[in-house]
């Protein structure tokens, strides 16, 4: 079950096109680095996508870049710096903070490179009569024309709607909502059948979602803040250039990190940058610390609960390694004991109250009381067993926890723990070094290497260009 921000209420997961499952959330506005807040909304959907997997989904994950916005406009100039290499500094900053956190995403759109996209787009809803042309060369969204328009944020009233009232004089109505942006002396341009100008900011996500993901998508999401009116603007331009209803299937929405019990933002001056909790806490117990409150909860910072994440993270480290021992050392178990029996009971009665929690709109926080009594079960229980029947059961209980909370990869991947050197980065050594002498001509050397791996288990498949590798499967 999810909750539906569309019509507010726990609705059946049914994905248009299972097992498939497109996923668009908004990414951020690229003129400073990302902070706490920002990350709560991506690491909360990256669990949503973990979970999704784990029940046998597979997930398409797409989270845009702005990278042009009147923030980022006012931001270079203020600071007197070009807008592109403004923007391209925090965009990699941003991807960087994801990265530690281990959220892995598919496709980073950027706005600047889907310009000739969101011009078709906006030609599109111009033809069909949702949009007009300005005297200006702007292009606004005639919101009377889409008959749903505040269906999405339950804004019912056309007072409720206002919006961009700066543009007032040379809109048809107070809450029709800008497409295309012309352009203001000394403000970043792309040409376009209306003059010179750079696009709004609602058209980019309708945009990019559909060359990603296609013309329908099962979930978006966002931070509570992007329901009005970003969200009801995507949907409108969406529904309305593309002829489907509903565009969405999903809408999920991320609730609030305060601090204090106010809205982390830059304008009430409350932010803590991600990084700064990330040098701080580390990135384990910050991704545990945002992973157990439930997602579309509000969440109040709190450097006790990040202090209890950071041990949960540690219990569950130690769990993991003395489970996997034990898994490898103790042989085939030929029998069990009703006591051995009754501690694998308690172990599956956890793995089930997971998934069940996080079969109910994602309750993390119920999930993670199963999670913290499987950890008592190995320690009080297990830890002391002589039957791998056990061992084995803990091990899937933590690796299946591990799917949704990404903090033991290292510890449950026997390849890796087994061998403290990194075979990657050791393969990749080899093979730059082959490179090089094949580049060099010594090719009698570079074959005996290939060889020489071959017998290892490794292959070398050589290109005009490059070389890769692969690791022989025995079976
Ligand atoms: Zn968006």
């Amino acid at each position: 079950m999810v909750f539906n921000t569309l019509g507010r209420r726990l609705e059946v997961f049914e994905p248009f096109n299972p097992p498939l499952v497109g996923m668009y959330v908004c990414g951020p506005t690229v003129y400073d680095e990302t902070h706490l807040g920002h990350l709560r909304t991506f690491i909360a959907f990256d669990g949503i996508k973990r979970y999704l997997r784990l029940a046998g989904y597979d997930v398409i994950h797409v989270q845009n870049i702005t990278d042009i916005d009147d923030k980022i406009i006012r931001r270079a100039r203020e600071e007197g710096r070009d807008w592109r290499e403004l923007a391209d500094h925090y965009a990699r900053s941003y991807l960087e903070v994801l990265e530690e956190v281990g959220v892995r995403v598919h496709y980073h759109p950027r706005v600047t490179e889907h310009i000739r996209e969101i011009i078709d787009f906006i030609q599109v809803l111009i033809d069909k009569g949702f949009a007009y042309v300005a005297p200006s060369g702007s292009v606004y969204f005639d919101v009377d024309k889409y008959i749903y328009y505040g269906e999405l944020s339950g804004r019912r009233s056309r007072e409720q709607w206002r919006q961009e009232e700066e543009f007032a004089a040379e809109k048809r109505h107070p809450y029709d909502f800008a497409l295309w942006k012309a352009a203001k002396p000394g403000e970043p341009w792309w040409e376009s059948p209306w003059g010179r100008g750079r696009p709004g900011w609602h058209i980019e996500c309708s945009v990019m979602s559909t060359r990603f993901l296609g013309e329908r998508i099962d979930i978006h999401g966002g931070a509570q803040d992007l329901i009005f009116p970003h969200h009801e603007n995507e949907k409108a331009q969406s529904e309305a250039a593309l002829g489907v209803r509903p565009w969405v299937r999903y809408w999920l929405h991320a609730g609030y990190l305060t601090i204090r019990g106010e809205k982390m933002s830059k304008s009430l001056g409350n932010i803590i940058p991600a990084r700064e909790a990330l040098k701080k806490w580390g990135p384990r117990a910050v991704r545990l610390w945002i992973l157990s409150t439930r997602y579309r909860a509000q969440m109040d910072y709190s450097e006790q609960a990040l202090e209890e994440a950071r041990e949960l993270a540690e219990r569950l480290s130690r769990a993991a390694q003395l489970v996997s021992r034990l898994a490898r050392q103790l042989g085939p178990a030929h029998s069990i004991t009703d006591k051995e029996l009754a501690v694998a009971r308690k172990l599956t009665r956890d793995l089930k109250g997971f998934h069940e929690e996080m079969a109910k709109d994602f309750n993390m926080s119920g999930a993670l009381r199963h999670v913290r009594s499987t950890l008592s079960t190995i320690f009080e229980d297990v830890a002391s067993t002589t039957n791998s029947a056990l061992a084995l059961l803990a091990l899937d209980n933590l690796r299946a926890y591990n799917e949704v909370l990404g903090v033991i990869d290292e510890e449950l991947s026997q390849a890796h723990w087994e061998q403290a050197i990194p075979l990657d980065q050791l393969v990749d050594l080899i093979v730059e070094v082959r490179s090089e002498l094949r580049k060099m001509k010594m090719y009698q050397l570079s074959d005996a290497i290939r060889e020489k791996l071959m017998k290892l288990g490794i292959r070398l498949l050589d290109y005009k260009d490059r070389t890769e590798w692969y690791i022989e499967r025995q079976s």
